[in-house]
């Protein structure tokens, strides 16, 4: 490699997570390149749910969720775009014993861990979501909850980026990756090398084959996630709605329309080797079941798109967030559960660890799942 390569830092893979890191780091300075195969945030980042969830979000993740919760109220002033993002409140609904249940052990242990989620009888419930059909038993309540629209990730990612002076490098696909001397070779897909002291691997569900370059085996399983969104719909429901089984999240954006999701997670068909994914339509009836159970007023709706996106997920479920076994330069970022409601702070730990600032909080050492 040259005495002194082009860049401090190469972040390969643009959603959220890398999105944020190349930011902090050109931010501190630092010479960053942003690799991505396709645009910014068109993967996960971009065709999520945006839901902003403390009751889903796994309890030891809550803290690092209400802090990416701030960061998306605040957008214009970090990102300088407002993403609409929208503070709502949330509720996570019991139709069972077994739902009754699940809610009040989650309730403790989000609220625990800093979630402002209570418990509130039927009657509460249906006054905070006047749309509720019948059958509560019980409902969680946070007031900490909202939604982004997703698809406006990408553009504010990108201005931010330029605007800090990172060099972007989108419809650019990294095929591999070598250490050399004073840090790291990556081969592109069009025959190109690109060197980088540093190297952060931000590839999602792709990180696996990302760690695979570098001769590290990083199990990830992918989810195979489905959205149906609604034609535009008269005011239907005020809350980002959910079922406590999971089964179902359920929220009405500004123009109307209404996402129906979280419910078939992990059982849509795909393979992110070759990129393709299949609806599977008794899961689009199921959930549109639930969600017409839930909400009555969407039982005339029309289904207007149906859509599928890839997760990453660890077998401890949690991230995958810190250095690469055997590497003082190489890092890796993914598999956040709920990772886009808490991708704006993880990622910027990230680049306080990198420039070896003191953290806020820990990160999640990718190691402990880590072979050769
Ligand atoms: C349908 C769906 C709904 C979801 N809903 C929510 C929700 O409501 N709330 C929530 O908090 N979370 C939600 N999530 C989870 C959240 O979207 C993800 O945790 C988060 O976006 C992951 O971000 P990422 O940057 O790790 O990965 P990604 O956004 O997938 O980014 C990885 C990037 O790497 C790039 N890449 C891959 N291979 C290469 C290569 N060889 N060279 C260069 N670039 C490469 C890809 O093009 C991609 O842009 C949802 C996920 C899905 C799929």
């Amino acid at each position: 490699m040259s005495a002194c390569p082009a860049y401090d830092c190469a972040v390969v893979g643009g959603g959220v997570m890398g999105c944020t890191t190349a930011l902090w780091l050109a931010r501190a300075g630092m010479r960053v390149v942003l690799l991505d195969r396709g645009s910014l945030c068109r993967e996960a980042s971009g065709v999520n749910a945006g839901t902003l969830t403390m009751q889903m979000t796994r309890a030891a993740l809550i803290p690092y969720a209400m802090r990416g919760w701030e960061l998306w109220r605040t957008t214009a002033d970090w990102l300088g775009m407002d993403v609409g993002t929208r503070v709502l409140d949330g509720l996570s609904v019991a139709y069972t014993e077994a739902e009754v249940g699940m809610l009040e052990a989650r309730a403790s242990s989000r609220r625990a861990a800093g979630a402002p989620v209570e418990l509130v009888d039927a009657a509460r419930a249906r006054d905070i979501e006047p749309g509720l059909g019948d059958g509560v038993r019980l409902a969680g309540f946070c007031p900490v909850d909202g939604f982004v629209v997703a698809y406006l990730t990408g553009r504010a990612y990108r201005g931010a980026l330029l605007a800090a002076g990172a060099t972007l490098q989108e419809g650019r696909a990294v095929t591999g990756i070598d250490p050399v001397d004073g840090g790291f070779a990556l081969g592109t897909a069009d025959g190109g090398r690109v060197e980088a002291r540093r190297v952060v691997l931000a590839g999602g569900v792709w990180i696996q084959e990302m760690a695979s370059w570098l001769g590290v085996r990083l199990p990830i399983q992918c989810l195979v996630n489905q959205l149906v969104v609604t034609e535009r719909l008269p005011p239907v429901m005020r809350t980002i709605l959910g079922v406590a089984n999971g089964k179902l999240s359920l929220k009405q954006f500004d123009n109307g329309t209404v996402l129906v999701g979280g419910g078939w997670q992990g059982i849509g068909r795909g393979d992110p080797r070759d990129g393709g994914a299949e609806i599977v339509p008794e899961n689009v009836i199921g959930n549109l079941q639930l969600a017409v159970h839930a909400v009555p007023r969407l039982r005339d709706a029309r289904v207007l798109r149906v859509w599928l996106g890839y997760e990453a997920e660890t077998a401890d479920a949690m991230p995958v967030v810190g250095r690469l076994p055997g590497f003082d330069d190489a890092w890796v970022i993914g598999s956040v559960h709920s990772g886009y409601t808490s991708g704006p702070y993880i990622g910027r730990l990230l680049a306080d660890a990198i420039l070896e600032r003191e953290l806020e909080r820990p990160l999640f050492d990718p190691g402990r799942l880590a072979g050769r």
